[in-house]
């Protein structure tokens, strides 16, 4: 019998990584404003804004952070409506509630993309917008980002799994007024923990360089104007939600893998997602036009089949050895909108739970080779003829 590749084990980080961390734990500089300049955080800063061709970064503990101070810079007051997608991680509406905001979904289609419709319709409520490029799939950029402009209404890009994704050429996270990425492990660039946002906006930057726990003249350190930056001295409170120089370090040596894993990972996607949609039970839906995805996992939907062959398929792919999630069939899965009972209301959105109860989730990580894929395809398609012929509807 073949052995499955396994999906879960990280690739090797760069040995760049261990002469700069050595180096760090014998000089013990390991706090972002201890150097006078260029501390390994300010360094992963300019390369990444530079990298998606933004105007300022500011890196923080995590992409939930980013996220949370995107909203406090854009200065919403207590209780502003901000519109996310339903389907995302429980992150995006944490970050809503903990910035004394209050969370709107918006329903997404079986192809996991916004539903513009619900969208239109939600909006003129909305005072921000976080689009959530869940595993990287990415809405309709044109229209979410005219439909904002027209009404004022500030776009924040949580673009947690989508580094490297791209929207007309694009980068994703730079299409909105800020946008988050995630160095925790399962992202394509892996810190353990962290995160970075992204903006052309000096007022949003000053803002959550402050707020991110830039104390008395720490500023200086940030390649921000000054004008910008004086004018929120004293005036916020301090979040302290600050990257360390070990992640850093960590962090820019992968920045240069990350062509190859994009590359990889497409790869990957596409000859998997190529063999899957030859079998009617499978339906991975198709990109968007525009749209150049840099997937690190797959999603497709289990089509004509009844709940009870649903749970068959999954049983029988855990018991081979492969674990195929289908977001909404655990009692916990963090991106099913209905295990966020946080919230205060918890709306119905059928069509977005429609689609997670069909939806698969598998990883598939840019390591993998194609005969890896091939052997991961090949189960997948064995097991969906055992599961329509054995117990068809
Ligand atoms: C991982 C992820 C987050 C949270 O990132 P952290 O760095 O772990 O806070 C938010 N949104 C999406 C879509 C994610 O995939």
């Amino acid at each position: 019998m073949t052995t499955l590749p396994d999906l879960y084990a990280a690739e090797p980080i760069p040995d760049a990584a261990l002469a700069e961390v050595t180096r760090l734990l014998s000089t013990a500089d390991l706090f972002r404003y201890t150097a006078p300049d260029q501390a390994p955080v300010s360094l992963l800063e300019q390369e990444f804004a530079q990298m998606l061709g933004a105007k300022y970064a500011l890196a923080v503990s995590s992409c939930s952070a980013a996220l949370f101070l995107s909203l406090k810079a854009l200065a919403l007051p207590k209780g502003a409506r901000v519109l996310i997608p339903a389907f995302t991680f429980a992150a995006v509406p944490s970050s809503v509630v903990h910035a004394d905001c209050v969370p709107v979904l918006v329903e997404c289609g079986d192809n996991y993309r916004i539903d513009i419709n619900d969208f239109i319709s939600k909006l003129p409520t909305a005072d921000a917008v976080i689009i959530s490029h869940m595993r990287g799939h990415t809405s309709d950029m044109d229209a979410i980002m005219a439909l904002c402009r027209a009404q004022n209404i500030p776009v924040v890009e949580d673009a947690a799994h989508s580094l490297g994704t791209t929207w007309n050429g694009q980068n994703i996270g730079t299409l909105g007024a800020i946008g988050c990425f995630s160095f925790q492990s399962y992202k394509m660039i892996n810190a353990g923990e962290g995160g970075i946002l992204v903006t052309d906006d000096a007022n949003l930057v000053a803002r959550a360089i402050i707020m991110s726990g830039a104390y008395e003249h720490t500023w200086i350190k940030h390649a921000v104007p000054a004008q910008a930056m004086e004018m929120w001295q004293n005036q916020l409170p301090l979040y302290n939600l600050r990257l360390s120089n070990l992640a850093a370090a960590i962090i820019r040596p992968q920045l240069a893998e990350l062509p190859r894993r994009v590359a990889d990972g497409r790869r990957n996607h596409d000859h998997v997602a190529a063999r899957l949609n030859t079998a009617p039970i499978f339906d991975v839906p198709a990109p968007l036009h525009g749209e150049l995805r840099a997937p690190d996992s797959i999603q497709f939907n289990l089509v004509g089949i009844t709940d009870a062959q649903t749970q068959t398929f999954a049983e029988t792919a855990a018991a081979r050895g492969l674990k195929v999630q289908i977001f909404g069939q655990s009692r916990d899965n963090a991106r099913a909108f209905w295990n966020w009972q946080f919230l205060d209301d918890t709306p119905e959105l059928p069509q977005t739970r429609a689609m997670l109860m069909r939806a698969c989730d598998l990883r598939l990580p840019a390591r993998l080779t194609i005969e890896d894929c091939d052997i991961i395809a090949d189960l997948l398609l064995d097991i969906a003829q055992s599961v329509t012929t054995s117990c068809a509807a």
